[in-house]
């Protein structure tokens, strides 16, 4: 059929999904339980590569509630502990074990290859009773004057449908399908990194339980991961500022991620026998938020609404929360109008608490006081528990560790008191995207 010959189908649904990663192959199947009619448009075909591989302890509660745990422990490594590294401490370690946070019944996470993750998710959703089409393309949205929306998706033989929904939920990730649309998708000016990955295979890993800890590197231009996965299959991850980026030049990818790695000792000496076993790839200027994250009748989910830096592993964990959060909205949204404006403003303050929380963090994770901080941890006000808790993504419930973390941050602030010099350095560093060497004060050795 030519252009002029095509007829586009049209269909009807009460919930239109677009994107089928971990927040959209989360919400669907929520809402098919609920005894909705859902269709989810995932434009590639699973399995389908994707970075992002480190879990956080709280996404085991989620996976019991889609009743995906035993396949996800499947194809998991277990995750323990977070380990940091410091070359800017004679490259000593120090390990975060999740069983000492506060709750200590999340003591362990998973490490996964997302095309066998997301694999599991959206087969789940299928099985649910949601209606997946990969291999399907959202294209157009359109706001119609009676509440429904209009969603036009192109198929990849070729052929067009056009769903009438109730309510549409954009979980299309990076590609911010709505904010596009809406133009109101920002990047952070607070913080600004890129990251250059690969996966390995014969990376030298700890022993017994340890093995699947995660790693975190930090170097001179900002840090890596270390993530071990199943099948001697291991990502590294450099994340860097612009200032680097630039210096790239002419070198390839892969050339630039290993003159990275030889700059981080203690990193290289893990990877001095391994082999790379993929293509390079990179991700430029990756944190936004976009101003509002839902409508009357449409939400933005997961990275389709922000993106915050990956270091603490929390970009899953926010999708799939924002998956089950989205879900209550929607359902009162289409069952119950009168109580649509408390259920929307609800989920407001949720999907703002996650990205808020691990921001103040992520901002100063790179900042000399707060390596110390994290190198040298005492849990005086039981700050280190509290600070476990975050690292395992346990924000959202009813664990008291806000008192601590008020604490945490007090002491922090009272560190750069006491040490204005390299307080300084430390945020003009971030701010303004300022090299090292430039500094000498900074990061003394
Ligand atoms: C460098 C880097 C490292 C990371 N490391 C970690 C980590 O260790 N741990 C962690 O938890 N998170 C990590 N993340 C974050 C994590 O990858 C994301 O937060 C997570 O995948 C978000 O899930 P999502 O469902 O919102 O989006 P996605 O997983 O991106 O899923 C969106 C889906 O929508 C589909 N789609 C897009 N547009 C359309 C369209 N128009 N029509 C139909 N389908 C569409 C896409 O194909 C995709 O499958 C990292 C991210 C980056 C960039």
């Amino acid at each position: 059929m030519d252009q002029f010959t095509q007829t586009v189908e049209r269909r009807q649904c009460d919930v239109l999904v677009i994107g089928g990663g971990p927040a959209g192959s989360t919400v669907a199947p929520l809402l098919a339980e609920k005894g909705y009619k859902v269709v989810m448009l995932e434009k590639a075909r699973h399995p389908r590569f994707h970075i992002g591989e480190s879990l956080l302890p709280a996404n085991l509660p989620l996976f019991e509630r889609l009743g995906v745990a035993d396949e996800v422990k499947a194809i998991g490594m277990e995750k323990w502990g977070a380990e940091f590294v410091s070359m800017f401490h004679d490259n000593t370690s120090q390990v975060f074990h999740f069983s000492e946070a506060w709750n200590k019944s999340m003591p362990y996470a998973y490490q996964v290859k997302r095309d066998e993750f997301d694999t599991v998710l959206i087969r789940n959703a299928a099985r649910k009773g949601v209606e997946v089409h990969e291999g399907c393309k959202a294209k157009t949205i359109d706001f119609l004057p009676d509440n429904s929306v209009a969603i036009r998706a192109a198929h990849d033989d070729g052929h067009e449908t056009e769903w009438q929904a109730r309510f549409v939920v954009d979980a299309s990730g990076r590609d911010t399908f709505l904010a596009n649309r809406f133009r109101i998708k920002h990047r952070n000016p607070k913080h600004n990194s890129s990251a250059i990955y690969g996966h390995f295979r014969n990376a030298r890993r700890h022993d017994g339980q340890a093995e699947g800890n995660i790693t975190i590197f930090w170097f001179e231009h900002g840090w890596f991961w270390f993530i071990p996965m199943m099948n001697d299959v291991t990502s590294i991850g450099m994340v860097t500022w612009p200032y680097y980026m630039k210096t790239k030049g002419e070198r390839s990818l892969e050339q630039f991620l290993r003159d990275g790695i030889a700059m981080c000792p203690a990193l290289a000496e893990r990877l001095k026998d391994s082999e790379l076993i993929n293509e390079v790839e990179a991700t430029g200027n990756f944190s936004y938020v976009s101003d509002r994250n839902h409508g009357a009748n449409y939400l933005l989910l997961g990275d389709a609404y922000a993106f915050i830096d990956p270091v603490f592993s929390s970009g899953v964990l926010l999708a799939m929360n924002s998956g089950l959060i989205g879900a209550e909205a929607i359902d009162t949204c289409l069952r119950d109008p009168a109580h649509a404006p408390a259920a929307l403003k609800r989920f407001d303050t949720l999907m703002k608490h996650g990205p808020k929380e691990f921001s103040w963090f992520i901002y100063r994770v790179t900042n000399p006081i707060m390596r110390d901080f994290f190198m040298y941890p005492k849990n005086i006000f039981r700050v280190k528990e509290a600070l476990l808790s975050v690292l395992a993504g346990d924000i959202f419930g009813k664990t008291p560790i806000w008192r601590s973390i008020w604490m945490f941050k007090f002491l922090y602030y009272f560190a750069n008191l006491i040490q204005p010099k390299r307080a300084f350095m430390g945020w003009r560093r971030r701010r303004f995207n300022i090299r090292r060497v430039d500094d000498p004060a900074m990061d003394p050795v």
